[in-house]
């Protein structure tokens, strides 16, 4: 395959056609990206990059360690090569005896240790934490980024490596040789790519204010707390099944609810931002060759979109560059979802 000549268009500007896009170019395709420039799930998240607390405490991901761990590794070379700033001091966790025994044993037994924190040690790391927490744990495995500058900082590098970016939505294969359908929870392309079909849209909700002094990532029984100096966010709701994009006032309240467990003294009006993950029956994420040698999938990502998506622009490069060669070449299978 000549890559200069071949054009490939990607749909959806998310994490994931983002990442994607600038790992074709730099492979040497000519890449166009389209996006109706509709919200996206990308831009609302949390940004948590977090293998060991999404896999210990969201039984849906149950056996994804390796998995997620492996995507992981590959963010210190993307942020490194794109200019994102990712924050690897790690993540804590707060709760009652209950929780914090069932994290520390669901870490220990992937093979991790946790750090205990005290309550001067939580005084120091989180300001204004509530009396009810008199202890925590920390895992250094998980970092984080801020999402809406990771995606400027994408569409920056992707357009100095060559990507063209247009407004509009992709309905076919007319733009370019290739497709690559990287669409969140989008079903448009369903005549294109029938393995759309098995998406299971999951709204989210999460609050967001201006940066509270708290800077890192507490993980609570009922919920998460991220800060920094771009602002502090509570989330999220899980409500498979729904993907309007209207705030609820019963979400507000169940996140606020977090919040003021969390920070009682915390001051500040809240803004409720909706998002629409997509999951697959299986809960892992569906990123490959299709029977069409010309349409490639990058969704199903659930809550990790931002975490698997170097690996989602690694495996969509190798299919493209390595062809029936490769380790991807195999189609996903359809009966994996029987
Ligand atoms: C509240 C919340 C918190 C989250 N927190 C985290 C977190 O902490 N860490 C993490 O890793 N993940 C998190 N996630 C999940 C993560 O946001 C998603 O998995 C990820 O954003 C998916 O990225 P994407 O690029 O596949 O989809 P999206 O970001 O949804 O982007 C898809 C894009 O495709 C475009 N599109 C749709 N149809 C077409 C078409 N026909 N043609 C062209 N473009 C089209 C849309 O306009 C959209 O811009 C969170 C999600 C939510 C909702």
């Amino acid at each position: 395959m000549d890559r200069g000549k071949t054009r490939i268009t990607v749909a959806g500007a998310g994490a994931l056609g983002l990442v994607i896009a600038w790992g074709l170019a730099r492979a040497g395709f000519r890449v166009s990206v389209f996006d109706p420039a509709q919200a996206n799930a990308s831009s609302v998240a949390a940004g948590m990059l977090a293998p060991v607390f999404e896999t210990v405490l969201d039984p849906d991901v149950d056996g994804h360690f390796h998995l997620l761990m492996a995507a992981r590794d590959l963010w210190p070379a993307l942020a490194g090569q794109v200019g994102i700033d990712l924050d690897r001091r790690g993540a804590m966790a707060v709760g009652d005896f209950e929780f914090l025994t069932r994290v520390t044993l669901g870490i220990s037994q992937l093979g991790l240790t946790t750090e205990r924190l005290s309550r001067s040690d939580l005084d120091a790391a989180v300001p204004g934490l509530g009396p009810a927490f008199q202890e925590g744990l920390l895992t250094r495995e998980d970092w984080r980024l801020e999402p809406v500058p990771a995606m400027a900082a994408l569409c920056k590098a992707a357009q100095a490596a060559g990507v063209d970016f247009h407004p509009g939505s992709v309905r076919g294969l007319d733009e370019g040789d290739k497709l690559v359908i990287a669409t969140g929870a989008g079903r448009d392309l369903i005549p294109i790519a029938p393995l759309l079909k098995v998406l299971t849209p999951i709204k989210g909700q999460i609050l967001r204010a201006g940066a509270s002094g708290f800077d890192g990532v507490l993980r609570m029984p009922n919920g998460y707390c991220v800060g920094s100096s771009g602002g502090f966010a509570v989330g999220a709701t899980m409500e498979p099944g729904v993907d309007d994009l209207a705030p609820t006032a019963e979400a507000g309240m169940r996140l606020e609810a977090v919040a003021r467990d969390a920070f009682p003294d915390l001051e500040t009006n809240f803004e409720t931002q909706v998002g629409v993950r997509a999951a697959t029956p299986d809960g892992l994420p569906m990123i490959g060759c299709t029977a069409d040698p010309n349409v490639f999938l990058a969704v199903g990502t659930r809550r990790n979109g931002w975490l698997l998506a170097p690996m989602a622009a690694q495996i969509i490069t190798a299919c493209l560059t390595e062809g029936e060669a490769g380790p991807y070449a195999a189609r996903l299978d359809p009966m994996r979802f029987v």
